[in-house]
């Protein structure tokens, strides 16, 4: 829905990168499978990239679309395949690659949930990571290291660690806090930081709250955006 609202439909993919297989990253996936596949004319096969896990994950996604697979077979002539979907694992390195924009992966930690993947995009120079859910960790610390641009998870361990409730404290030790993403900028050395999946949400108003944690440990720009706010290099 996001990504339609940003103007780019599921027909407009090159490839579709998974940092990992936790539901709030995938549930969307049938949506997108299904919405390239009636909408494209013909349809274009879709490509998914993700860590190791990925294909039977897809496999199931498709499985469970099988009654609306054989109704829109069923019901327009021109549809007479399932929905194509070509699945890459990658562990590390070179991930996808097209029209100039090269995708290389490295392992990241969020464990117990495993494995797990970091990208970093690049285009005419310049490089944009997508850390994914995770704590502190070499590979990904290695895997930014001059980018522009830095896109990270961040979890308010102020807030959620002192809740007491063991479940909602769990959330913390898999996630890296604020200041932890901030000190992963830092120690890469990248322009901007971009806050995102941020637990609890952000309440407008208090952005600058979450911009002041950060500041403490990371010189560069650092920005909380809402959904479809578009933020440019420069
Ligand atoms: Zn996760
Ligand atoms: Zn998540």
């Amino acid at each position: 829905m996001r990504l339609a609202g940003a103007g780019s439909g599921a027909g407009q993919l090159g490839a579709l990168l998974l940092t990992h297989l936790h539901s709030d990253h995938i549930t969307d996936l049938g949506d997108v499978i299904t919405t390239r596949w009636v909408m494209g004319f013909p349809a274009l096969p879709l490509t998914v990239v993700g860590p190791v896990g990925t294909k039977a994950v897809v496999d199931a996604t498709i499985a469970s679309l099988g009654a609306d697979i054989s109704y829109r077979i069923a019901h327009h002539e021109d549809i007479v395949d399932p929905p194509a979907v070509g699945v890459v694992e990658v562990a590390e390195g070179l991930a996808w690659e097209a029209g100039g924009v090269r995708v290389t992966a490295a392992p990241s930690d969020h464990r117990p949930v495993a494995p797990t993947l970091a990208y970093r995009v690049e285009h005419d120079g310049r490089a944009v990571i997508i850390a994914g859910d995770t704590v502190p960790c070499a590979t990904l610390d290695e895997l930014a290291v001059g980018a522009d641009l830095l896109v990270h998870t961040v979890i308010r361990e102020d807030l959620i660690a002192p809740i007491p409730v063991q479940r909602l404290r769990d959330i913390c030790d898999y996630h890296s806090s604020v200041e932890q993403a901030a000190q992963t900028a830092q120690k890469a050395g990248v322009r901007t930081l971009v806050l995102t999946h941020c637990v609890p949400a952000v309440v407008p108003g208090e952005e600058d709250a979450w911009r002041g944690l950060a500041a403490a440990h990371f010189d560069g720009t650092i920005e909380v955006p809402r959904d479809l706010d578009v933020v440019k290099l420069p």
